[in-house]
């Protein structure tokens, strides 16, 4: 009858939409996919820096690395575009070790022109990278090449980290530790790591993820998921960074905690190399 076929024709439209969407999608992937491969040879990536300040005496702490790619035809892309994609695809190998050396680059010009001030760079690495058998040695030769003390720089790793070759992840990060670096939990509280999986391995450092530092809102005075995490931080010898921090009532209520060290839009969005050189001439020849 009419009904029916009324439905099916919607039900036939729908279908025609959505294949045609998911040939987009896969159209999409694979340009994307091809370019990656090639921002590299091109040049095409970029490192913008997030400071990070100290609650207790607002000294510039450090920056946290983060990536970008200026696409030939789409503009600058955000690292949520094409990251979980160079993940699929091993490309994340070679580019973190771009971002290694790059980091390391920039590091040795910031500590050449201001010797007396000491800060460090947070440098996130996904899984793949930390599992990849050449990591330790890039790592080592990126501070040596460049003469960077190995304290400044900062590894953000994720909680999801080695679930299923726990004993490997280990003994990498020992290793990295054993040669004065840093490590730091990224977006703690959002994975699903036990307590004695995070005892077990070597971190110095917890970054609390956005979505609970959104939890600390002007009238909302119980701060418990936020008061647990710095209790156990405190209790596990942790140094506790707050992400994505917006508000002067947020960073209050941080120090109150007894927070650490916080960055976000309420400090600084993320800054190019230019505007680095800019903010460390505000701070050090003042
Ligand atoms: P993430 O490590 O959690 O980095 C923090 C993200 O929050 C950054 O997004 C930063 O720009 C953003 N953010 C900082 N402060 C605020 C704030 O106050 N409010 C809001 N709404 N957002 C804030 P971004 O730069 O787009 O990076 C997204 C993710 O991409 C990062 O999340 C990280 O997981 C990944 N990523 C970035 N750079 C690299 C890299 O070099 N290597 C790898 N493997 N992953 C990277
Ligand atoms: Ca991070
Ligand atoms: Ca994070
Ligand atoms: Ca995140």
């Amino acid at each position: 009858d009419i009904a029916m076929y009324r439905a099916k024709l919607a039900g036939g439209s729908c279908y025609q939409v959505f294949s045609e969407e998911m040939h987009v999608m896969a159209r999409d992937r694979l340009s994307l996919e091809v370019g990656l491969q090639q921002a590299l040879e091109r040049d095409e990536f970029t490192l913008h820096y997030q400071p990070i300040y100290c609650l207790k005496d607002n000294h510039l702490y450090g920056f946290e690395a983060l990536i970008r790619w200026q696409h030939p035809t789409e503009g600058l892309l955000s690292p949520e575009r094409f990251i979980p994609l160079a993940e699929e695809t091993s490309l994340i190998v070679p580019i973190g070790d771009w971002v290694l050396w790059q980091v390391c680059r920039d590091l040795q010009r910031w500590q050449e022109q201001y010797p007396q001030h000491s800060f460090c760079v947070n440098v996130n690495l996904s899984n793949r990278q930390l599992m990849h058998p050449s990591l330790v040695e890039q790592v080592l030769a990126a501070l040596e090449q460049t003469q960077v003390p190995p304290e400044s720089l900062h590894l953000e790793i994720t909680e999801s980290v080695g679930m299923d070759k726990p004993e490997q992840v280990r003994d990498i990060l020992l290793a990295l530790k054993a040669h004065g670096l840093k490590l730091s939990m990224d977006d703690f509280g959002t994975g699903y790591s036990s307590l004695s999986y995070l005892t077990n391995l070597p971190i110095d450092s917890l970054k609390v993820d956005r979505s609970f530092v959104k939890l600390i809102t002007e009238t909302n005075q119980q701060h418990s998921v936020i008061d647990a995490i710095l209790s156990l931080a405190k209790g596990l010898n942790l140094e506790v960074v707050a992400e994505g921090v917006e508000h002067a009532y947020q960073v209050i209520r941080l120090r109150e905690l007894g927070c650490d060290y916080a960055q976000g839009y309420y400090f600084s969005r993320p800054l190019t190399r230019e505007q680095v050189d800019q903010l460390l001439v505000e701070r050090y020849r003042a």
